[in-house]
This record gives C-alpha cells, structure tokens and sequence, in this order.
C-alpha cells in the first residue's frame, strides 16, 4: 500500500473541515492558535515515516501526554495502579469533579484529568521529576532531542488550573495522592505543555504496536500489558466519544485538547493527526475526520 498516497487524499477529504470548531478557550495560550492547520503522520513498526501537511510541526500535545506518562507507570506498577484509578469509560467531560466524590477519589480511568493526576502522583513517586520523565521519553522515542515544555503554554494553564486543583485536593480528601498537591498539578501541567509534532508522536506511539518494545528494542511493557493499555485507549483516550471513535476509527486513541490525536494500529504502527478545532468533548474535528478516513482507504482496524 502507498502510505503517502492515501495520507494526501485524507488531507484532501477533511479540506472542508479543517478550521470548524474552536481552540482550546480553557487554556488562554492556547485560544489563539490557527484553526486552519492540519497535518498527519503514520510511523510503521519497520520504522518509515510518512507525512503530510503540517506533519513536522511541533504544538501542544496537551492529554496526548497522559498516555505515555500511563505507560512508565503501568511498566512498574502492573496491576496495582489499578488500586489508584479505575478502567471505566466516563460519560462525563474530561475535567467534571462529581463523579470523583461519588467514587471516593478514584478517578473513573488513568485518561480523564483526576486520573491523569494520579499516574503524575505515582511517576512522581517513582521518578522524582514526572515531566521531565515523560518528556525523556519523547525525545528518546521520537529521536528528536528538540522536544520540550512550552514555558507559555504551562505558564498559562497554570494560572487558570482550578478544576485541577479541585479534582487534586478531592483526591488528597479521600486520600488518593502521596506528592503534595502543588508538585502533582505543577507536573501534570508541565507534561501537557509539552510541544511535538505529528512525526514525533506516532514515532513515540510504536512501542504500543511493538507489543511493548521501545525503538531501541528494549521492552517496556509486557505483550499482554500492552494489549491491556491498548483496550483503556479504545475504552477511554477520547473521553465520552470514545464509542463514536470506535465506531468511525476502531483503533485505539488518544486525543489532547491541542487538537492532536494519536492512534494505535497493533503490529502494523502508529498514526498521528493534528488541527486545533475542537468539538464540543474536545476533539479535534479535523483531525478525527483525518483518522476516520486512514482507517477506511488502509482498512487498518482493530475490528
Ligand atoms: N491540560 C488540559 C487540562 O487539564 C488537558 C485536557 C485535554 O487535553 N483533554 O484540562
């Protein structure tokens, strides 16, 4: 198959889409980001990398992050991070706080904000420096040494972080967080901050389709973790529209609210589309059409 071709006629088909829908207003750096950019990459697991559009340009990766920093937690904890955070669709926003006190601190899954709160606590816990770990493990599987925290972006969240906070200091009430709030937020926000492009993301995104090896060879999770990982992405990485994503996509998904999404295709790569036109569950419009098509000309699919 011609993986460029078919990445050229998908940038084609979501033309009329790219620029619907909004930035992300939660996050005042972020609102004024062009909606017209759209860009996608597809990494296979023997290593090539296509692209087209804006496939090389870095923006914020935002809820991306929760993935990867899940993954060094899940490597070491195994099952007892499910202790911390449940595996459970949400029908609620990503940031919504009431089902946090219905379910004692337990977050609903490691993908909505409070469980993403609860992995940084643990990589907190484990690492020491939660963002600087994540982001080493970007740059080590991308192979782009450039990436990095966007000083703006984390500056500006965290001026506005409140339903954050709030979800943090509800943890600690049930006593679900060890690091002391600040630090949990304030590494959280950082992880989200992080700029990297479509290439970079679908590169550091093989190891799910790798049955757990990272680039290097070495392995990060188990072959049977990684199939567990991958079933929380299909279940859970696009929040309340995780149904509509299996149904229009069916892989395994994680989207950010900086309008990237990156996607899973087991034993064959990983790929990755960005526009920052949000829906209303904060997906990007564009980039979930871009992804929709892929999965329809390569028949790249989960089902
Ligand atoms: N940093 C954002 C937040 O905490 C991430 C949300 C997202 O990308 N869905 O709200």
């Amino acid at each position: 198959m011609r993986l460029q071709g078919v990445l050229d006629d998908v940038l084609d088909e979501v033309g009329p889409l790219v620029g619907n829908g909004v930035p992300a207003l939660s996050i005042p750096a972020l609102r004024h980001v062009d909606v017209n950019r759209v860009g996608i990459a597809v990494a296979t697991v023997d290593g090539r990398v296509h692209g087209a559009g804006a496939w090389s340009e870095p923006f914020s990766i935002q809820s991306v992050s929760k993935l990867f920093a899940l993954a060094l937690v899940f490597a070491h904890d195994g099952e007892a991070l499910w202790k911390r955070v449940q595996r459970q669709p949400s029908s609620l926003r990503y940031d919504a706080l009431i089902q946090l006190d219905l379910d004692c601190g337990i977050p609903r899954n490691p993908f909505v904000n409070a469980g993403a709160l609860a992995v940084v606590d643990r990589l907190l816990t484990l690492r020491g420096d939660a963002g600087a770990a994540v982001v080493a493990f970007l740059r080590a599987e991308s192979g782009n040494p450039d990436i990095g925290f966007d000083p703006t972006v984390a500056a500006s969240e965290q001026g506005v972080s409140h339903r954050n906070a709030a979800a943090a200091h509800l943890m600690a009430a049930h006593g679900n967080l060890d690091q002391g709030i600040d630090d949990v937020l304030t590494h959280y926000i950082h992880q989200c901050a992080i700029a990297a492009s479509c290439a970079d993301l679908a590169r550091a995104g093989l190891f799910l389709a790798r049955a757990g090896r990272r680039n290097d060879g070495e392995r990060l999770l188990t072959g049977l973790q990684t199939r567990r990982l991958n079933s929380i992405l299909l279940t859970c990485g696009t929040y309340d529209a995780a149904g509509d994503v299996a149904y229009h996509v069916g892989l395994p998904a994680k989207s950010g609210i900086g309008g990237g999404v990156l996607a899973i295709v087991p034993g064959r790569g990983a790929v990755c589309a960005w526009s920052p036109g949000l829906d209303e569950a904060g997906n990007s419009i564009a980039a979930m059409a871009a992804l929709h098509h892929f999965s329809e000309a390569t028949g790249w699919s989960v089902f």
